[in-house]
Protein backbone atom coordinates (compact mmCIF):
# COMPACT_ATOMS: atom_id res chain seq x y z
CA UNK A 1 0.00 0.00 0.00
CA UNK A 2 1.74 3.16 -0.98
CA UNK A 3 1.86 5.47 1.77
CA UNK A 4 0.77 9.30 2.56
CA UNK A 5 -2.22 9.76 0.37
CA UNK A 6 -5.79 10.42 0.90
CA UNK A 7 -8.19 8.07 1.08
CA UNK A 8 -10.83 8.74 -1.55
CA UNK A 9 -14.00 6.34 -1.69
CA UNK A 10 -14.89 2.94 -1.21
CA UNK A 11 -17.58 1.15 -1.88
CA UNK A 12 -18.23 -2.88 -0.50
CA UNK A 13 -18.47 -5.65 -3.70
CA UNK A 14 -19.29 -9.37 -4.07
CA UNK A 15 -15.29 -9.81 -4.72
CA UNK A 16 -13.91 -7.13 -1.70
CA UNK A 17 -13.75 -3.63 -1.00
CA UNK A 18 -12.72 -1.49 -3.37
CA UNK A 19 -10.97 1.54 -2.79
CA UNK A 20 -9.93 4.61 -4.64
CA UNK A 21 -7.03 7.04 -3.60
CA UNK A 22 -6.86 10.90 -4.34
CA UNK A 23 -3.07 12.60 -4.82
CA UNK A 24 -1.77 14.28 -1.99
CA UNK A 25 -0.37 17.91 -2.61
CA UNK A 26 2.75 18.61 -1.04
CA UNK A 27 2.35 19.26 2.97
CA UNK A 28 -0.84 16.90 2.95
CA UNK A 29 -0.45 13.83 5.23
CA UNK A 30 2.95 14.14 6.21
CA UNK A 31 4.56 13.95 2.44
CA UNK A 32 7.03 16.78 1.71
CA UNK A 33 6.05 15.91 -1.94
CA UNK A 34 3.39 15.32 -4.69
CA UNK A 35 2.28 11.94 -4.43
CA UNK A 36 0.41 10.63 -6.80
CA UNK A 37 -2.51 8.39 -6.69
CA UNK A 38 -2.30 4.46 -7.44
CA UNK A 39 -5.02 2.91 -9.05
CA UNK A 40 -8.45 1.73 -7.70
CA UNK A 41 -7.20 -1.31 -6.26
CA UNK A 42 -9.41 -3.89 -3.91
CA UNK A 43 -8.93 -5.32 -0.68
CA UNK A 44 -10.19 -8.26 1.39
CA UNK A 45 -10.77 -5.62 4.59
CA UNK A 46 -10.00 -2.06 5.28
CA UNK A 47 -8.93 -0.72 8.69
CA UNK A 48 -9.65 3.28 9.38
CA UNK A 49 -7.57 4.77 12.41
CA UNK A 50 -8.42 7.87 12.96
CA UNK A 51 -7.12 10.53 15.75
CA UNK A 52 -9.59 12.04 18.43
CA UNK A 53 -8.94 15.48 19.70
CA UNK A 54 -10.34 17.47 22.28
CA UNK A 55 -13.33 19.87 21.58
CA UNK A 56 -12.90 22.32 24.44
CA UNK A 57 -11.68 25.20 22.04
CA UNK A 58 -15.52 24.62 20.56
CA UNK A 59 -17.30 24.67 23.84
CA UNK A 60 -16.80 28.50 24.24
CA UNK A 61 -16.04 27.38 27.90
CA UNK A 62 -14.40 30.35 27.95
CA UNK A 63 -17.09 32.48 28.46
CA UNK A 64 -17.64 30.67 31.52
CA UNK A 65 -14.19 31.21 33.04
CA UNK A 66 -12.97 28.18 32.24
CA UNK A 67 -9.33 27.77 31.06
CA UNK A 68 -8.88 25.66 28.09
CA UNK A 69 -5.37 24.82 26.82
CA UNK A 70 -3.72 25.88 23.14
CA UNK A 71 -5.08 22.06 22.41
CA UNK A 72 -7.94 22.25 23.89
CA UNK A 73 -7.98 20.43 27.04
CA UNK A 74 -9.78 21.58 30.28
CA UNK A 75 -7.42 21.26 33.05
CA UNK A 76 -8.65 20.40 36.24
CA UNK A 77 -7.39 18.78 40.15
CA UNK A 78 -7.67 15.40 41.16
CA UNK A 79 -11.18 16.26 42.00
CA UNK A 80 -12.13 17.00 38.28
CA UNK A 81 -12.57 20.57 39.40
CA UNK A 82 -11.74 23.47 36.87
CA UNK A 83 -10.24 26.25 37.66
CA UNK A 84 -14.31 28.06 38.06
CA UNK A 85 -14.38 26.14 41.74
CA UNK A 86 -18.41 25.29 40.17
CA UNK A 87 -17.94 23.82 37.36
CA UNK A 88 -16.02 20.65 36.87
CA UNK A 89 -14.74 18.53 33.77
CA UNK A 90 -14.05 14.63 33.30
CA UNK A 91 -13.48 12.42 30.42
CA UNK A 92 -11.75 12.97 26.85
CA UNK A 93 -11.79 16.86 27.62
CA UNK A 94 -9.23 16.86 30.57
CA UNK A 95 -7.11 14.47 28.76
CA UNK A 96 -5.44 11.55 28.03
CA UNK A 97 -5.90 8.89 28.69
CA UNK A 98 -8.95 9.16 25.84
CA UNK A 99 -10.82 5.68 27.24
CA UNK A 100 -14.20 5.23 28.58
CA UNK A 101 -13.24 3.41 31.81
CA UNK A 102 -11.37 6.85 32.47
CA UNK A 103 -14.18 8.80 31.74
CA UNK A 104 -16.62 6.65 34.15
CA UNK A 105 -14.40 6.90 36.79
CA UNK A 106 -13.74 10.77 36.63
CA UNK A 107 -17.69 10.93 36.52
CA UNK A 108 -17.94 9.22 39.53
CA UNK A 109 -15.79 11.51 41.19
CA UNK A 110 -16.86 14.52 40.11
CA UNK A 111 -20.48 13.24 41.07
CA UNK A 112 -19.64 12.48 44.54
CA UNK A 113 -17.69 15.85 44.99
CA UNK A 114 -20.77 17.76 44.08
CA UNK A 115 -23.07 16.04 46.21
CA UNK A 116 -20.78 15.60 49.20
CA UNK A 117 -20.83 19.26 49.27
CA UNK A 118 -24.62 20.07 48.61
CA UNK A 119 -25.26 17.78 51.19
CA UNK A 120 -22.54 18.88 53.76
CA UNK A 121 -21.15 15.46 53.47
CA UNK A 122 -17.43 15.90 54.49
CA UNK A 123 -16.44 12.26 53.05
CA UNK A 124 -18.45 12.25 49.87
CA UNK A 125 -16.94 16.00 49.47
CA UNK A 126 -13.15 14.65 49.75
CA UNK A 127 -13.91 11.90 47.04
CA UNK A 128 -10.42 12.09 44.65
CA UNK A 129 -9.42 10.44 41.32
CA UNK A 130 -6.06 8.80 42.63
CA UNK A 131 -6.57 5.26 40.75
CA UNK A 132 -2.78 4.17 40.14
CA UNK A 133 -3.16 2.76 36.82
CA UNK A 134 -5.64 2.73 34.05
CA UNK A 135 -5.51 -0.62 32.08
CA UNK A 136 -5.49 -0.40 28.23
CA UNK A 137 -7.04 -2.75 25.71
CA UNK A 138 -6.48 -3.64 21.78
CA UNK A 139 -8.94 -4.99 20.33
CA UNK A 140 -7.40 -7.32 17.97
CA UNK A 141 -7.12 -10.50 17.57
CA UNK A 142 -5.31 -11.61 19.60
CA UNK A 143 -6.00 -8.91 21.55
CA UNK A 144 -3.45 -6.76 23.48
CA UNK A 145 -3.98 -5.14 26.80
CA UNK A 146 -1.72 -3.64 29.32
CA UNK A 147 -1.33 -1.84 32.47
CA UNK A 148 1.30 -0.21 34.51
CA UNK A 149 4.80 0.34 34.04
CA UNK A 150 6.56 -1.60 30.53
CA UNK A 151 9.92 -2.87 30.30
CA UNK A 152 10.60 -0.10 27.78
CA UNK A 153 9.29 2.50 30.87
CA UNK A 154 11.33 0.73 33.67
CA UNK A 155 14.33 0.97 31.15
CA UNK A 156 14.08 4.64 30.64
CA UNK A 157 13.51 5.51 34.21
CA UNK A 158 15.99 3.25 35.85
CA UNK A 159 13.42 1.36 37.43
CA UNK A 160 15.02 -2.86 38.09
CA UNK A 161 12.69 -5.36 37.41
CA UNK A 162 11.51 -8.82 37.75
CA UNK A 163 10.09 -10.56 34.73
CA UNK A 164 7.16 -13.24 35.16
CA UNK A 165 6.72 -14.57 31.46
CA UNK A 166 4.36 -17.37 30.54
CA UNK A 167 3.59 -18.56 27.52
CA UNK A 168 0.24 -19.86 26.90
CA UNK A 169 1.83 -23.44 24.92
CA UNK A 170 2.45 -24.12 28.35
CA UNK A 171 -1.65 -23.62 29.00
CA UNK A 172 -3.82 -26.31 29.30
CA UNK A 173 -6.91 -23.91 28.30
CA UNK A 174 -5.46 -22.47 25.70
CA UNK A 175 -4.06 -25.65 23.90
CA UNK A 176 -7.58 -27.02 24.00
CA UNK A 177 -8.69 -23.30 22.62
CA UNK A 178 -6.15 -23.85 19.87
CA UNK A 179 -4.85 -20.38 20.77
CA UNK A 180 -1.20 -21.12 22.04
CA UNK A 181 0.52 -18.58 20.54
CA UNK A 182 0.56 -15.95 23.48
CA UNK A 183 2.19 -14.86 26.59
CA UNK A 184 0.80 -13.15 29.86
CA UNK A 185 3.94 -11.37 31.37
CA UNK A 186 4.45 -9.51 34.73
CA UNK A 187 7.16 -7.24 36.01
CA UNK A 188 7.81 -7.14 39.98
CA UNK A 189 9.77 -4.56 41.81
CA UNK A 190 13.25 -5.92 41.73
CA UNK A 191 14.84 -2.65 43.38
CA UNK A 192 17.48 -3.70 46.33
CA UNK A 193 14.73 -2.03 48.65
CA UNK A 194 12.57 -4.38 47.90
CA UNK A 195 14.78 -7.32 49.14
CA UNK A 196 13.14 -9.88 46.71
CA UNK A 197 9.71 -9.28 47.64
CA UNK A 198 8.87 -6.35 45.28
CA UNK A 199 5.66 -5.39 44.26
CA UNK A 200 3.92 -5.70 40.89
CA UNK A 201 4.53 -2.56 38.73
CA UNK A 202 2.96 -3.65 35.32
CA UNK A 203 1.50 -6.44 33.00
CA UNK A 204 0.63 -7.21 30.24
CA UNK A 205 -1.47 -10.03 27.62
CA UNK A 206 -1.51 -10.79 24.25
CA UNK A 207 -4.04 -13.77 23.84
CA UNK A 208 -7.85 -14.13 23.35
CA UNK A 209 -9.70 -12.65 26.05
CA UNK A 210 -6.43 -10.52 26.91
CA UNK A 211 -8.90 -7.40 27.83
CA UNK A 212 -11.13 -9.56 29.66
CA UNK A 213 -8.31 -10.69 32.06
CA UNK A 214 -6.14 -7.44 32.61
CA UNK A 215 -8.66 -6.35 35.66
CA UNK A 216 -6.82 -8.73 37.67
CA UNK A 217 -3.57 -7.46 37.24
CA UNK A 218 -4.63 -3.78 38.03
CA UNK A 219 -6.18 -4.47 40.89
CA UNK A 220 -2.95 -6.20 41.62
CA UNK A 221 -1.35 -2.91 41.07
CA UNK A 222 -3.60 -1.04 43.31
CA UNK A 223 -3.43 -3.70 46.34
CA UNK A 224 0.68 -3.39 46.22
CA UNK A 225 0.41 -7.36 45.56
CA UNK A 226 3.77 -9.12 45.07
CA UNK A 227 4.53 -11.94 43.24
CA UNK A 228 3.67 -14.44 46.01
CA UNK A 229 -0.12 -13.10 46.86
CA UNK A 230 -0.27 -13.28 43.21
CA UNK A 231 1.12 -16.75 42.97
CA UNK A 232 -0.42 -18.20 45.89
CA UNK A 233 -4.03 -17.06 44.47
CA UNK A 234 -5.52 -20.17 43.61
CA UNK A 235 -6.56 -19.86 39.81
CA UNK A 236 -9.57 -22.01 38.34
CA UNK A 237 -7.86 -24.78 36.41
CA UNK A 238 -7.69 -25.13 33.31
CA UNK A 239 -8.28 -21.22 32.86
CA UNK A 240 -6.27 -18.34 30.78
CA UNK A 241 -6.64 -16.50 34.04
CA UNK A 242 -4.57 -19.10 35.65
CA UNK A 243 -1.72 -17.76 33.41
CA UNK A 244 -1.62 -14.49 35.76
CA UNK A 245 -0.85 -16.67 38.35
CA UNK A 246 1.95 -18.69 36.53
CA UNK A 247 3.60 -15.58 35.63
CA UNK A 248 3.83 -14.59 39.19
CA UNK A 249 5.58 -17.99 39.92
CA UNK A 250 8.06 -18.00 37.13
CA UNK A 251 8.84 -14.16 38.22
CA UNK A 252 9.29 -16.05 42.04
CA UNK A 253 10.88 -18.70 40.99
CA UNK A 254 8.50 -21.44 41.75
CA UNK A 255 6.98 -22.05 38.53
CA UNK A 256 6.46 -26.15 37.51
CA UNK A 257 3.97 -25.81 34.82
CA UNK A 258 6.43 -24.39 32.07
CA UNK A 259 7.83 -26.28 29.67
CA UNK A 260 11.38 -27.97 30.10
CA UNK A 261 13.65 -25.54 28.24
CA UNK A 262 15.22 -26.52 24.77
CA UNK A 263 19.19 -27.51 24.70
C1 LIG B 1 -14.69 4.80 17.42
C2 LIG B 1 -14.35 4.87 18.87
C3 LIG B 1 -14.10 3.70 19.56
C4 LIG B 1 -13.78 3.75 20.91
N1 LIG B 1 -13.55 2.59 21.58
C5 LIG B 1 -13.28 2.62 22.89
C6 LIG B 1 -13.07 1.42 23.61
O1 LIG B 1 -13.11 0.33 23.07
N2 LIG B 1 -12.81 1.51 24.93
C7 LIG B 1 -12.74 2.71 25.57
O2 LIG B 1 -12.49 2.73 26.77
N3 LIG B 1 -12.93 3.86 24.92
C8 LIG B 1 -13.20 3.85 23.60
N4 LIG B 1 -13.40 5.01 22.91
C9 LIG B 1 -13.25 6.26 23.65
C10 LIG B 1 -14.49 6.56 24.46
O3 LIG B 1 -15.61 6.61 23.62
C11 LIG B 1 -14.26 7.93 25.10
O4 LIG B 1 -13.06 7.93 25.86
C12 LIG B 1 -15.40 8.27 26.03
O5 LIG B 1 -16.63 8.28 25.34
C13 LIG B 1 -15.13 9.64 26.65
O6 LIG B 1 -16.26 10.04 27.37
P1 LIG B 1 -16.58 11.59 27.48
O7 LIG B 1 -17.75 11.69 28.40
O8 LIG B 1 -15.35 12.32 27.80
O9 LIG B 1 -16.96 12.05 26.02
P2 LIG B 1 -18.16 11.60 25.10
O10 LIG B 1 -18.57 10.19 25.35
O11 LIG B 1 -17.73 11.97 23.71
O12 LIG B 1 -19.35 12.52 25.58
C14 LIG B 1 -19.36 13.89 25.33
C15 LIG B 1 -20.81 14.29 25.12
O13 LIG B 1 -20.87 15.71 25.06
C16 LIG B 1 -21.69 16.08 23.98
N5 LIG B 1 -21.29 17.43 23.57
C17 LIG B 1 -20.19 17.77 22.87
N6 LIG B 1 -20.17 19.11 22.68
C18 LIG B 1 -21.25 19.60 23.29
C19 LIG B 1 -21.78 20.90 23.46
N7 LIG B 1 -21.19 22.00 22.95
N8 LIG B 1 -22.95 21.05 24.14
C20 LIG B 1 -23.56 19.96 24.67
N9 LIG B 1 -23.11 18.72 24.53
C21 LIG B 1 -21.97 18.53 23.85
C22 LIG B 1 -21.46 15.02 22.94
O14 LIG B 1 -22.52 14.96 22.02
C23 LIG B 1 -21.36 13.77 23.79
O15 LIG B 1 -22.62 13.20 24.04
C24 LIG B 1 -13.71 4.99 21.57
C25 LIG B 1 -13.96 6.17 20.87
C26 LIG B 1 -14.27 6.11 19.53
C27 LIG B 1 -14.54 7.38 18.80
Amino acid sequence: MTPALCFGHSRALPEGIEVTFESAEPGENGSNASVAAPALQVYDMVLQAVGRTPNGKKLAAEKAGVAVTDRGFIIVDIQMRTNVPHIFAIGDIIGQPMMAHKAVHEAHVAAEVIAGELQGNKELAAAAFNARVIPSVAYTDPEVAWVGLTEDQAKAQGIKVKKGLFPWSASGRTIANGRDECVTKLLFDDSPEAHGHGKILGGGMVGMHAGDMIGEIALAIEMGADAVDIGKTIHPHPTLGESIGMAAEVAHGSCTDLPPSKK
